[in-house]
């Protein structure tokens, strides 16, 4: 997926203004709520959360070792492991694996680090052609579009929507209910699950003490792109590297939760090597390919524990950012606080200048994230970083230096301030409110902003209660 993360403004206006788009979104309210119940039916949730933050820290602590366990044991079990550094050679790795087999269909199950790749382009330029079964993912691609939100990518589309698109896309009469439309999109990829001769995967963790590849999904289709075809390619991040099967259980407790608020999700999958000779089904090959793609250089910074995160969305299905401009505002594959984390790390933070400034900085990612990352902290991080390295506006920064001064001259600041309110106040409208602030529009042009108490600053009336 290219990377359009420098538009994040434009992008997100334009999704405040898309009715449908906004209809959609209020879905996201529904995980929230779901999350809720759950936690609060667990019980000492947070107990829980502090240990899978200690699991993740501890793979990441001794991230090469693992790794080459991992290697290692996957090996043992007949697996061939390959290394990409970056987008472009997972996909060549790709398309090597379908020229050594010979292989013309690949059936796919929801993978972020193949759209990271751009997999299912450089898939049909080889001939290879792709089929997302993931029935998201499926509307998706025939809407031509990438995912909006990590585990719901069309969480942006209504039911109405996909009628349309289906009917358009499989020239069949627009049906109408859910579930008859989830049936015809299964009579579609029955015939491609059948006849498709690679299947790929992602992978939400990788177990080293095994070399196994867990999968946790939510649709039957999961099963079938791993067990039907005759190769199977596991897509995964190199940090998602967990010691144990212990280990494992526990991150599982809190994966679906904090994701979907279920206790557990419909389908979890151990992959263990490729077909043996006493198995029914499986592949004869099975590939796992650990990506790197810019996230070795987080090991060791300031920012490593982002590398904790294991994608369960909690963080977008709470941020009011998100809610407001969905996923494809944030215009690479990581949306919400997690991606205005990860794309500028992974991605250069110039190339996704607005997406440390897309959060309130209210909170409520840090909150219920299950491995506790501080993800306003690492924000802040990189607000800092933009202003170091000069990448903000000149008017910004010689705003922010002139503030620093004011804030370090009480007197003055005090005179300041209280000109500030009078000027303010001056602007207000008949209903106390200000309609524009000279040279800071953007603050009143979606806000409804209030005119300062008569009294004076925050300061005089704070002086004035105290008296009392
Ligand atoms: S940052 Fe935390 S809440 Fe967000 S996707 Fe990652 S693990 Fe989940």
């Amino acid at each position: 997926m290219q990377v359009h993360s420098m538009h994040f403004k434009a992008r997100a206006a334009a999704a405040i203004a898309d009715a449908g788009l906004q209809r959609g979104l209020a879905k996201v309210d529904g995980f929230a709520a779901r999350r809720a119940l759950v936690v609060r039916e667990f019980g000492d949730f947070e107990s829980l959360r502090n240990e899978g933050a200690e699991i993740r820290d501890r793979s990441l602590a001794d991230l090469a070792a693992w790794i080459e366990r991992f290697e290692a044991e996957a090996t043992r079990r007949g697996v061939t492991v390959l290394y990409a550094d970056s987008g472009e050679e997972i996909a060549q790795l790709v398309i090597d694996i379908c020229r050594r087999h010979g292989l013309g269909k690949a059936i796919k199950s929801k993978s972020m680090l193949s759209e990271e790749a751009r997999l299912n382009e450089a898939l049909a330029a080889a001939g290879v052609q792709p089929v997302e079964t993931d029935l998201g993912e499926y509307v998706c691609q025939l809407a031509g579009e990438p995912p909006s939100h990590i585990i719901a990518p069309i969480i942006h589309k209504t039911k109405e929507d996909v009628a349309l698109l289906f009917e358009r896309k499989h020239g069949r009469p627009r049906l109408t209910e859910a579930e008859a439309l989830t049936r015809e999109a299964r009579e579609m990829l029955r015939e491609h699950f059948l006849s498709a001769d690679l299947g790929i995967s992602g992978g939400n963790f990788l177990i080293a003490e095994t070399g196994s590849v867990a999968l946790v999904t939510n649709e039957g289709n999961g099963r079938m792109v791993t067990t039907l075809p005759r190769v199977h390619v596991a897509i995964t991040g190199i940090e998602k590297v967990v010691p144990t099967l212990e280990d494992l259980s526990t991150l599982m407790r809190l994966l679906p939760r904090s994701a979907t608020g279920q206790t557990i999700s419909n389908y979890f999958s151990v992959l263990t090597g490729p077909k043996g000779a006493a198995d029914l089904d499986g592949p004869e090959h099975m590939y796992v390919i650990m990506v790197d793609n810019g996230r070795t250089n987080l090991v060791g910074s300031d920012m490593q524990e982002m590398l904790r995160c294991i994608r369960c969305g909690a963080c977008m299905n709470h941020c009011p950012v998100y809610q407001s401009v969905g996923g494809h505002a944030y215009g690479w594959v990581y949306p919400g606080p997690m991606g205005a984390i990860l794309t500028p790390m992974l991605m250069g933070l110039e190339n996704a200048l607005d997406l440390p400034q897309a959060s309130t900085f209210c909170g409520a990612c840090a909150e219920v994230c299950p491995v506790k990352i501080a993800l306003p902290e690492l924000l802040r991080k990189l607000r800092e970083r933009q202003v170091v390295r000069g990448l903000r506006p000149w008017s910004e920064r010689l705003g922010l230096r002139a503030w620093s001064w004011l804030a370090q001259h009480p007197s003055l600041y005090a005179m300041a301030t209280a000109i500030g309110v009078r000027a303010l106040r001056a602007i207000r409208n008949s209903d106390g409110m200000i309609g524009a602030i000279p040279f800071a529009s953007g603050w009143t042009r979606s806000r409804f902003m209030p005119a300062p108490a008569s009294g004076g600053t925050f300061r005089a009336l704070y002086a004035k209660r105290g008296r009392h």
